[in-house]
């Protein structure tokens, strides 16, 4: 059984993430429709049939547009907090209260034999959450949506071998582009998104505390570059000594297809 990563898509305009241990198949989010679902993972040869838990990171249109449907064409079960749910279940449409499972962050839950966390994150939704997914060939660490990297992400993400990283807009694109006032001062706010400097300097800790492959997540269409986003990763990687391949693979998450998988051995 071979055990990987990969985004299926990524951005405002849909999210999922796939991960597959030695115990346990877990999607994070599922923004995209049920059709490109089951096509997505067709092309990693895994059964939507198969998969063991939905995991919910907030109520967001971009990250729960498929759930519902999913839920009833496969039978799988969705963890979510009660907060969560309870916002997303308008959008959920009728789905079988028997398959959802409430999670508290802070504290562990297991997926056959997989544990998995799931930390506050700074973002505005009503509790919104990443997880650290354990695994025997290495831990893997979704945080997409946060305003800030902080002392929960650091916590909860150090010692990942891989992690999906927010990297969602450069500054300058921002505050020199055409959104509302009131928009950009979200986004760059607290509780909106973390920019390609914040990543970057969460890259470093990451990468200091073990991390050997990162995704850089949820680019921008208007705000940011795939090239920039990486550039900028990559430059503060160089200044404290690692080396690109060599010390951390990093990849940008694709947008409207799956990206490449993250093998973990
Ligand atoms: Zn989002
Ligand atoms: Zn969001």
């Amino acid at each position: 059984m071979t055990c990987f990563g990969v985004s299926l898509r990524s951005g405002s305009s849909g999210n999922s993430t796939f991960i597959r241990t030695e115990s346990a198949s877990l999607v994070v989010d599922l923004g995209l429709n049920g059709k490109r679902f089951a096509m997505a993972l067709d092309e990693f040869d895994q059964d939507p049939n198969q998969v063991d838990a939905i995991l919910l990171t907030h109520e967001h249109i971009d990250h729960i547009s498929g759930v519902g449907v999913v839920m009833r064409r496969h039978k799988i079960p969705l963890y979510t907090t009660l907060s969560t749910f309870t916002k997303a279940e308008a959008q959920l449409g009728k789905i079988d209260y028997d398959l959802v499972h409430l999670i508290v962050p802070g504290n562990p839950f297991t997926i056959r034999d997989t544990e998995v966390m799931a930390f506050p994150t700074s973002h505005d939704a009503v509790d919104p959450v990443g997880f650290r997914i354990s695994s025997k060939h290495g831990d893997v660490g979704v945080m997409t949506d946060a305003g800030e990297f902080n002392e929960y992400a650091r916590e909860n993400l150090k010692g990942c071998k891989l992690v999906f990283l927010e990297s969602n807009y450069d500054k300058e694109m921002l505050w020199n582009g055409d959104y509302p006032y009131p928009l950009k001062v979200r986004i760059d706010g607290r509780s909106g998104h973390l920019s390609n400097v914040e990543a970057a300097q969460a890259a470093c800790f990451l990468l200091d505390h073990g991390t050997e492959a990162l995704a850089l997540s949820h680019l921008s269409q208007e705000n940011n570059l795939p090239a920039l986003a990486l550039d900028t990763v990559k430059e503060a990687l160089e200044e404290i000594g690692a080396q690109n391949e060599k010390d951390v693979r990093i990849r940008v998450s694709e947008r409207y297809r799956c990206s490449a998988p993250f093998v973990l051995e």
